[in-house]
């Protein structure tokens, strides 16, 4: 058996840690997003990436959902006395992790390579592949003009209208041999609960990755990231509007539709169940708010056969 989970950060790394806690864990790989990838202090931050590691090495930080847990920030607070723009918060242990990439980064080792070796340190047993270890980078046009992911997303909340989005560097990039084959072996892609745009959209957007999914004969089974037409956290909600999607079930179809097979939605969602039906999706109607581990293993084991039995 091998089963795919795509992800981004905090809902991806929810249901990765689901699957390494589930019967399923031995035939998982997780592949995970790049395209919030940014340089800060001359560091290279892979923020997502980082999330998936630290959560399943239970080094989270499990209040913010990012960042390592027993944190300080001396680094931080000394590089604001020196006056630079801080941000984003990156603490004291966190930032070994983005000094140790940037090292290896310029001795020519691969992302790819770079990931498994913090992924080994943090006691990750999941493989996490990268869908290309070429830089590419999500741009957010808003009214105050093109910003990286990082600073519309942290520096400023959010809080901004998106009016288009760009992965600078995708049509150079080249997807991961690892990758590829990882997609067109398995029997169960899971999409996880993650931004469709930014974290899926951007993976999938590398060449040839949407076009694997398509092609594989896995069942693909989406977890919906929206709750009663809200995300839990974050701005997938304007990033599905600026696409010109709804921001419920039908949204999330849309963004899925050439390869998807199912679409887990929560119970408040029941009503969108026909809906789907008529489009040929089996549907998964379930409590998806994540929060124990309890709640992610048995949700993600839940996903994972309703699969088994629908393929
Ligand atoms: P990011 O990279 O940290 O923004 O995280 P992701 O892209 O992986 O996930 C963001 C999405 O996860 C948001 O749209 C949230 O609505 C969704 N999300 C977070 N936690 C949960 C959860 O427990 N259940 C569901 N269904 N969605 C969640
Ligand atoms: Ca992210």
């Amino acid at each position: 058996l091998t089963i795919t989970l795509l992800a981004g950060g905090v809902g991806g790394a929810k249901a990765a840690e689901g699957l390494a806690n589930s019967p399923f864990a031995s035939a998982t790989k997780i592949i995970g997003n790049i395209a919030d990838d940014d340089e800060f202090h001359g560091l290279w931050v892979s923020p997502d990436i980082d999330t998936l590691i630290y959560s399943l090495g239970d080094q989270i930080d499990r209040q913010q959902g990012w960042g390592r847990k027993n944190e300080t920030h001396q680094v931080l607070n000394e590089l604001t006395v020196l006056g630079q723009d801080t941000w984003m918060t990156l603490g004291d242990l966190d930032l070994a992790t983005h000094i140790y990439r940037t090292h290896l980064k310029h001795q020519g080792v691969s992302a790819s390579e770079i990931t498994q070796r913090l992924a080994a340190r943090h006691g990750v047993t999941l493989p996490i592949l990268l869908p290309t270890d070429d830089v590419v980078q999500t741009q957010v046009k808003t009214p105050k003009g093109w910003l990286s992911f990082q600073e519309f997303f942290v520096r400023e909340h959010c809080q901004l209208d998106v009016i288009d989005i760009e992965y600078q560097g995708i049509e150079s990039a080249k997807p991961t041999r690892e990758a590829l084959e990882q997609i067109a072996n398995s029997d169960v892609i899971v999409i996880a609960p993650s931004n469709p745009i930014v974290s899926i959209g951007a993976i999938l957007a590398v060449p040839d990755i949407q076009q694997a999914v398509e092609q594989s004969g896995a069942y693909v089974i989406a977890v919906s990231p929206l709750i009663g037409g809200k995300t839990v956290k974050g701005p997938a909600d304007k990033m599905l509007e600026s696409a010109g999607k709804s921001i419920d079930s039908k949204g999330i179809y849309d963004c899925y539709h050439t390869f998807l097979n199912a679409l887990v939605i929560d119970e408040i969602d029941q009503t969108d169940t026909a809906w789907l039906t008529e489009q040929g999706l089996d549907v998964l109607v379930t409590p998806t708010l994540m929060k124990t581990p309890e709640e992610k293993a048995d949700l993600m084991s839940r996903v994972v056969e309703f699969a088994l039995s629908h393929k």
